[in-house]
């Protein structure tokens, strides 16, 4: 059989994402490759289409033994013969691993990097593997950000087992990591497949954070009964906001690494059964975690890096439907990230890193640019695609042009009520999925950016660096302050020059300005103290351009905010009101399937295939089979049930479909 036509048999699709026939030609003439896709972008079908083939075993090697056991079951239900070897293994599926591996009859198998190191698996496999893949290749890289030296002895252990290709795969595309990856691996003249970085299906929002609490249950009750993410910075911040969601009526629970194991184990498995809706976590959450529909991650804090913050926000809608991203900023963040990584002894150069990466991400957060071009442009891509060449952005099934990640299906686009007052940005132009091109935060005209620059920098020229951030916007509010008499400040011409901007304005300004180099903070021995830098003296003289963004005025996030519903909401989107009630049963019946089976509900069907059931209601298998998705295997178990289930309360019983 072809590979279209395994495709198709197996995992129930038609056409092949990008890249992926590629990589699994490469693999099937024996040729070594290093596939880069982004979350979401199916690579585990580049080594799984291989192992279905019949060829010979194909290997993987995965770092993220928490995910293994749903990685066998989702390949079981796609009909492979697949297996786990790795030290968290019961004795029993481990003997019957073992037993399957001698009796010849594993098509695909995963192994820890550990579990290859050791012993004769290398040799026992010689024979009969054709392919090793390397999930997470990227752990190889001390440039990426999870670096593992196990994975470097790897190398080692694949050259017993000369035969096989080799297949690295990563979403981490920079090209320093793509090249450790090559040479660490010892890939053999290696076929390069990346592609393009963007998540077309993501709509991405970042906002100045006034009130942690109060914007996080806001973008969190956007996606009430659906699977959210929240991330803070501290296990204070983690328990606070966990708490308070949780008083708010939300489903959800705290994970931090202070927390038992038995408590982590317990808030995972309930998160990835569906049993629990948000998870408020540190950045210690998420390693093992491949739910797919995950409908929105929020970043309650500013994350570490550009790197860090798409693969936190990655993990939102894996499964290729529409999904938010939010990212509440606030620079302090940086500074409370800068004073942690200070706290471990840095070689100057590993310093000079971390300041960049403070850096991107802070402007990133605070830039009014199109945020899908600036992610886009962090990894050296074109934004938007190119639509020419392999690397081609996937564009998933629900998502088309001008009714993409942030549909808006009465045609009300916030951008059509932009006001003459703010043009867009030149990059802003029609992602229409974040917050910029949705118009829910704009640029300030450019000769206006340089004139509000000017005022908040002389604000803190005037007041020497002796003062904190809170002080200076006091002072730039007008607001009184026994101090400010005290020292004369309140007879400078700076006081009061930005009263009628508000406080969130203001402080979202000077944040902006930090992260632009024109201020700075530094600590005294006391207080974090606001400078200015020679490039804000610069700016002031009007030399060098300056970029600030606009908080959209409060009459306006009135209407905004039932215009972001709109947007961040999923099913509403691709689905009506009375076919969403059908989607929730079918849905309790996938999780009580998955519950009984012991594996995660997405591995039976993904959110897309019960969204189109719920709206073409099938009644017969033959039309059930059509459904993108809809393996051979899972026609046969499931395809009855869900038959009976759409039946059971379809309004259109006895009707032809
Ligand atoms: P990654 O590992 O790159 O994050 P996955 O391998 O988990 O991505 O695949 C993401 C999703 O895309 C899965 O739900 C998978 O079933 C689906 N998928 C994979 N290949 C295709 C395809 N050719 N057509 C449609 N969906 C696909
Ligand atoms: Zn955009």
């Amino acid at each position: 059989m072809r590979p279209e036509e395994i495709l198709k048999k197996r995992w129930g699709y038609d056409i092949f994402k990008p890249l992926q026939k590629e990589a699994i030609e490469a693999a099937l003439a024996g040729r070594d490759c290093l596939v880069v896709l982004p979350t979401g972008g199916g690579k585990s079908l580049c080594y799984q289409l291989p192992a279905a083939m019949g060829k010979g075993l194909v290997l993987v090697v995965s770092p993220l033994i928490a995910l293994m056991d749903d990685q066998v079951a989702a390949a079981r239900e796609a009909g492979l013969a697949a297996d786990a070897l790795h030290s968290n293994l019961k004795s029993g599926p481990k003997r019957e691993a073992y037993r399957n591996l001698a009796s010849g009859r594993t098509e695909l198998l995963y192994v820890s990097p550990e579990r290859l190191l050791v012993g004769d698996l290398a040799e026992d496999i010689a024979g009969r593997a054709v392919l090793i893949a390397v999930d997470e290749a990227h752990c190889v890289s001390h440039w990426g950000h999870e670096f593992r030296p196990e994975y470097r002895r790897l190398a080692e252990a694949m050259d017993r087992v000369p035969k096989a290709a080799r297949m690295a795969l990563t979403a981490t595309a920079t090209p320093a990591v793509q090249e450790d990856i090559r040479v660490q691996l010892a890939l053999r003249e290696p076929e390069v497949f990346v592609g393009h970085p963007d998540r077309p299906n993501l709509i991405y929002r970042a906002f100045p954070r006034r009130d942690q609490f109060k914007q996080t249950l806001e973008a969190v009750r956007r996606h009430s009964g659906e699977g959210g993410i929240v991330y803070a910075q501290t296990r204070k911040d983690v328990e606070r906001l966990a708490a308070g969601l949780k008083e708010a009526g939300i489903s959800c629970a705290p994970y931090h690494a202070g927390l038992a194991a038995e408590e982590r184990r317990k808030a995972q498995e309930d998160f990835v059964g569906e049993r629990l809706d948000v998870i408020v976590a540190t950045i210690a959450f998420g390693m093992g975690i491949d739910r797919s529909n995950v409908r929105c991650v929020v970043h309650a804090n500013t994350p570490r890096s550009v790197e860090h913050y798409q693969q936190e926000s990655g993990r939102a809608g894996r499964d290729g439907l529409s999904a938010e991203c939010v990212l509440f900023f606030a620079a302090s963040d940086l500074a409370a990230h800068r004073y942690l990584a200070k706290k471990d002894l840095m070689s100057p150069e590993r310093e000079r890193a971390v300041e960049r990466q403070l850096r991107e991400i802070g402007r990133y957060a605070v830039a009014p640019v199109c945020r899908h071009s600036l992610l886009s442009g962090h990894f050296g891509a074109p934004y938007p695609p190119v639509k020419s060449g392999r690397a081609e952005a996937p564009v998933p099934h629900f998502f088309q042009k001008g009714q993409s990640a942030g549909p808006v299906p009465d045609g009300s686009s916030v951008k059509e009520d932009n006001g003459d007052k703010y043009p867009e940005p030149e990059e802003a132009r029609g992602c229409g999925a974040c917050d910029v091109c949705l118009g829910e935060t704009k640029g300030l005209p450019e000769e206006e950016a340089r004139l509000t620059a000017k005022k908040a920098l002389s604000a803190a020229w005037r007041t020497e660096g002796r003062f904190g951030t809170g002080y200076v916007v006091k002072l730039l509010l007008g607001k009184d302050d026994e101090r400010m008499a005290r020292y004369g400040h309140d007879k400078l011409q700076v006081f009061g020059l930005l009263k009628d901007a508000g406080e969130a304005a203001v402080r979202s300004w000077i944040d902006q300005l930090i992260v632009q180099d024109f201020l700075e903070v530094v600590d005294d021995r006391l207080y974090p103290l606001l400078r200015i830098t020679d490039a804000g003296r610069a700016l002031c003289r009007d030399e060098g351009s300056v970029r600030l963004g606009a908080p959209v005025p409060p009459k306006a996030e009135v209407k905004g905010k039932k215009k972001a519903k709109k947007a961040g909401h999923t099913l509403a989107a691709v689905l009506r009101t009375e076919d969403e009630e059908l989607f929730e049963r079918l849905r309790a019946l996938r999780r009580s399937i998955a519950d009984k089976a012991g594996i995660p509900p997405y591995v039976i069907f993904h959110d897309s295939v019960l969204i189109e059931m719920a709206a073409s209601k099938p009644q017969t298998l033959y039309h059930l089979r059509v459904i993108k998705g809809m393996g051979g295997q899972k026609l046969e178990k499931y395809g009855r049930l869900f038959l009976d289930a759409i039946a059971g309360e379809s309004p259109r019983k006895g009707v032809r479909s």
